[in-house]
């Protein structure tokens, strides 16, 4: 392989890699090439060799960075480089003291009590050498200050001019004292003092206003001066106290009644999910922040952490029902829809039902087939005097059959005898089944001779037949009453004729065809 082909398997090699065709990225892919093809390349080596020029533990720190060209090993000897001038870093920290010991002594003669104290503290602790914890101990103390800072106090003079929090010197310039009411600027004092003093004394969550604080505050409002006498003092300390224990109930009674609709809603939440077969898993999640809210509130009773949990759950609840209740209603929908089908569909069946002319099992006519059968051939006979017979068919013994072998063996035997009995008919004849193991003929132009030759033809066949169900060979016989309608009066006399021959032939001895 010569230099070209590496050249272009390294730049092929960048390209598969998504590499950007750089000089460090080339000369890493090139080097790579060069190896697979077996060239040493002498470039290729020399970044290694820079490395084990360095002692052993900046060899070791070098690892960490894996570096791979010339360009990043030169970053990092120039990072070590610069972190290791000692009078640089001395000089920066140097200067950064002096510096902040400027800013505190401008803080210091700032007109805030807090903040020149502080700044006293920290110049001294820049004099001398602090430890690290120190610092820290002061920078805390600065952040506080900070947090705490109040200068509400400012708008309290918005009454006697413009009030500018950004600058004191010329608010305190605008403030027009020459305005009041001269020789009583003092009274002026005391009645603000007054007004604050009572302001304080509201309870801010209590709801109930104390008589004995209202009392108070009442007397304050009316003559200021009364501050200044000694004996109000207490009254005005124990006022104070008084409002802070009001207060103080009225928080632990807020937070008693909000545990007490959390535990009613958890009680209702558990209810609902255990009567909700849907029990989804954001209403899982609900019930284990209410269990967990429920341990965390018996140790603390912090009233903001309670609030917050309650609008959580209220709105995951008011979430939860609203897709519950869409759900509830999209399948209740769905469910009127389907029983209306059903309703429709069991119409439909039951209307089959009237309407077939089928028996289910033998898929002969069945009874309702055979009666209209029945007048339509009564009526060609009145009409044109075409006679036909009636043949009653009736399985000998069947109950036994059923006894010995079981109902499927007797379904299976009725359905084989139907077979016969359809396949010796002839295609004007009607063959069905009136009921359980009894069977009609209907033989059209046929007379009460030709009807028992029929019968006997089916009896025959019957008794010679081979019934097997389930390698069970099932010995049957039937029996058969025959009539002709040509010789009674009416169909239904014909029909009574063809019920009593057949009895006449299970009282002779059945496997028998009588007539009559
Ligand atoms: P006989 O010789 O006097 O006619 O006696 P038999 O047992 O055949 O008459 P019986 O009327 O006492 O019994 C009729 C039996 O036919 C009882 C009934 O369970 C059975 N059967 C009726 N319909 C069906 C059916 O669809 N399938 C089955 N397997 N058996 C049926
Ligand atoms: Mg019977
Ligand atoms: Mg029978």
């Amino acid at each position: 392989m010569n230099i070209q082909t590496i050249i272009k398997q390294s730049i092929k090699r960048l390209e598969l890699e998504g590499k950007l065709l750089t000089p460090d990225f080339y000369a890493e892919a090139f080097c790579k090439e060069a190896a697979k093809a077996g060239y040493n390349v002498e470039d290729c080596t020399k970044l290694d060799k820079f490395k084990l020029m360095l002692n052993k533990d900046l060899q070791e720190e070098l690892k960490k960075y894996h570096t791979k060209t010339i360009s990043e090993f030169s970053h990092f000897l120039i990072s070590k480089l610069n972190r290791t001038i000692p009078s640089h870093c001395s000089n920066l920290l140097e200067s950064q003291i002096q510096f902040t010991k400027r800013v505190l002594q401008t803080i210091e003669v700032l007109h805030n009590k807090e903040a020149s104290e502080l700044s006293i503290k920290c110049f001294d602790l820049l004099s001398r050498e602090p430890s690290p914890a120190e610092i820290d101990q002061y920078r805390q103390l600065w952040v506080n200050f900070l947090t705490t800072y109040d200068d509400t106090f400012l708008q309290n003079l918005k009454p006697l001019g413009d009030v500018d929090s950004k600058d004191l010197k010329k608010t305190i310039e605008n403030l027009n004292i020459q305005n009041l009411p001269i020789g009583k600027s003092e009274t002026f004092e005391l009645s603000k003092v007054a007004s604050l003093l009572v302001a304080s004394l509201v309870p801010s969550i209590a709801s109930d206003v104390n008589e004995k604080i209202a009392d108070i505050s009442q007397k304050i409002q009316k003559d200021p001066s009364l501050l200044e006498s000694s004996t109000i003092e207490n009254d005005i300390k124990s006022a104070i106290f008084l409002r802070i224990a009001l207060d103080k109930q009225s928080v632990k009674e807020m937070i008693e009644s909000i545990d007490g609709v959390l535990d009613k809603l958890s009680l209702r939440l558990i209810e609902m999910i255990e009567s909700s077969d849907s029990s989804t898993v954001e209403i899982q999640k609900i019930k284990k922040e209410l269990e967990s809210y429920n341990e965390s509130s018996s140790s603390s009773t912090n009233f903001a952490h309670a609030h917050k949990k309650l609008y959580t759950i209220a709105i995951a609840l008011e979430e939860n029902t609203q897709a519950l209740t869409k759900d509830l209603k999209k399948h209740s929908s769905e469910v009127g829809i389907l029983s209306k089908k059903i309703e429709h569909l069991e119409q439909e069946l039951a209307r089959a039902r009237e309407e077939s002319k089928e028996d289910f099992l033998t898929k002969l006519f069945n009874k309702r087939a055979l009666e209209e059968f029945m007048n339509i051939k009564e009526a060609e006979f009145e009409r044109y005097e075409k006679n036909f017979t009636v043949v009653f068919f009736d399985l000998d013994h069947f109950k036994a059959v059923n006894d010995t072998y079981g109902h499927d063996a007797g379904d299976a035997v009725l359905v084989a005898f139907s077979k016969i009995l359809k396949k010796d008919a002839r295609n004007v004849d009607i063959v069905g089944r009136y009921g359980g193991e009894e069977f009609v003929a209907i033989l059209s132009e046929t007379d009460t001779d030709g009807g028992i030759v029929f019968a006997q033809k089916i009896r025959n066949k019957v008794k010679n037949a081979r019934f097997m169900y389930k390698s069970n060979r099932i010995e049957l016989s039937v029996s058969a009453g025959v009539s002709e309608r040509k010789i009674h009066a009416s169909l239904q006399s014909t029909m009574k004729a063809a019920d009593e021959a057949l009895y006449k032939a299970k009282d002779n001895g059945r496997d028998r065809v009588e007539s009559k």
